[in-house]
């Protein structure tokens, strides 16, 4: 554990606000100490209201400075922070007056202090350990079963996005492309192992660039290119990708590249301007419709899949409704939806209007109603068409071999074994629960 000492000036309010700062930071590991002596981290939690209060804070600040060397010295770190009314009031001369200061905060963004905590860390080449719960369900990546014909790759590891619901960028820490090299040699081992797929992987797949310091750099876009050069190599995915980081040459990639499957998992959570703001996903609805605009425009013939969050604190019934609303107006192939549930220590979870359970479930049961109406929509539009289809293994009937659509669907047919690893054309016919079936063309 590491040690945490709050030294609060003034009113009730800061009490308050003291020990709900402590409350905040007990996941990422701190616990409350008596004395600033040998702390890893100090807020000063000031107040306006007392005459020369801002003095009062330099002369601390000053001793602060003797006991942050000394940690130092002793090959330990403290992080100094000022919170509170001069915090709010003179933030920018404190960090010129005390250099020694790491984090000013004021009142209005205690909810942001773990992410301050977790840049900080980052910034200065500090991993931070955190005792966030795991629970697999939302911090790893949905990975579908590997079969070796379809193989995934990681290119690109944690996220620096900061959504107030997710513990993933203080769990798996900030973004990380590895280099294009060391992906293009694992996709051509990959390929002689038999792959004929491969599926980019990455928190924010999308978000992919080239660490190495040449002007050359590599997107995601540049990578998928490489890749469909590989001998062997049918067909590529990524997942999941940010809605910020769908740059241009990705889109046209979807056009240009007819190895790129017309797929894309693309998370939106919610339909609403509010919770949107309030889950700091950095976008509004309207710029999500205008992005899927502009991917239909490039490639029409697309599959579109998303995330979705519902009853996240403050959710209203408008809200919901603005979330259905965005749903029929996009038109999903399928999409997985999850009841908002909270994370300790992320900033959503001490928010106030938290929705209560029977609530979420109804909503979530609505929604999945919609989604699964769409699922069923896309798959029965499929029925008369003839599909490139790539096999990947025997089904369980007998006789039946089963295989992925560009779209990702599964389809069985009865066929050879021999053709698992071949992609071959398919002319569907039916589909059933969640799957669809047909005949070789
Ligand atoms: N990086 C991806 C993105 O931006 O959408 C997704 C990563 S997250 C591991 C997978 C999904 O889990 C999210 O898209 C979100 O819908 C869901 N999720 C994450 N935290 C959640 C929470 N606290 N409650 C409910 N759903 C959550
Ligand atoms: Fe979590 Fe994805 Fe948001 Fe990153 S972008 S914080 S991984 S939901």
């Amino acid at each position: 554990m590491k040690k945490l000492f709050v030294k609060t000036y003034g009113c009730q309010m800061n009490a308050y606000d003291s020990a709900k700062m402590a409350d905040l930071l007990a996941p990422l590991g701190y616990e409350a100490a008596d004395a600033p002596e040998g702390a890893d981290m100090v807020i000063l939690n000031t107040c306006h209201i007392r005459e020369k209060a801002a003095e009062k804070v330099y002369s601390e600040l000053g001793r602060l400075k003797t006991l942050k060397a000394k940690k130092a010295r002793d090959g330990g770190r403290m992080v100094l922070a000022v919170a509170g009314c001069v915090a709010q009031a003179e933030g920018a001369e404190i960090v010129a007056r005390a250099p020694v200061v790491d984090l000013v905060v004021g009142p209005q963004s205690y909810h942001r202090l773990p992410e301050m905590i977790a840049r900080a860390a980052r910034e200065q080449g500090h991993v931070l350990e955190t005792d966030f719960p795991a629970l697999e369900k939302f911090d790893s990546l949905a990975e579908p079963s590997a079969t070796g014909i379809s193989a995934f790759l990681t290119v690109q590891e944690g996220c620096d996005k900061f959504c107030t619901f997710c513990v993933v960028p203080y769990t798996r820490g900030a973004e990380q492309s590895r280099p294009p090299q060391a992906i293009l040699r694992e996709a051509e081992k990959l390929a002689e192992k038999g792959a004929r797929e491969i599926v980019l992987l990455g928190q924010n797949v999308n978000a992919y660039d080239d660490p190495s310091s040449d002007d050359t750099r590599w997107s995601l876009a540049k990578l998928c290119e490489a890749i469909a050069k590989i001998e062997g190599i049918a067909r590529i995915r990524y997942t999941t990708s940010h809605p910020r980081d769908m740059a241009g040459d990705l889109i046209a990639a979807h056009r240009d590249n007819p190895k790129l499957m017309p797929y894309l998992h693309l998370p939106v959570q919610s339909g609403s301007d509010a919770v949107l703001d309030a889950m700091n996903r950095q976008h509004s609805a309207d710029d999500y419709r205008r992005l899927v605009d502009r991917i239909r425009t490039a490639q029409p013939d697309i599959a579109l899949t998303s995330d979705f969050i519902v009853g996240f604190p403050g959710e209203s019934d408008a809200d919901f409704d603005a979330t259905l609303k965005l749903v029929r107006d996009i038109g999903y192939a399928t999409a997985f939806s999850f009841k908002y549930s909270k994370r300790p220590g992320t900033p959503a979870s001490t928010m106030r209007k938290q929705i209560p359970e029977d609530v979420k479930a109804a909503r979530l049961a609505a929604l999945q109603k919609e989604l699964l109406d769409q699922q069923h929509k896309f798959d029965d539009s499929q029925i008369g068409r003839t599909l490139p289809v790539l096999f990947e293994k025997t089904a369980r009937d007998g006789g039946q071999i089963m295989g992925r659509t560009p779209y990702l669907q599964p389809v069985h047919v009865k066929a050879d074994a021999g053709l698992i690893g071949q992609v071959r054309d398919v002319a569907i016919t039916r589909r059933t629960a969640n799957s669809l079936h047909g005949a070789l063309a």
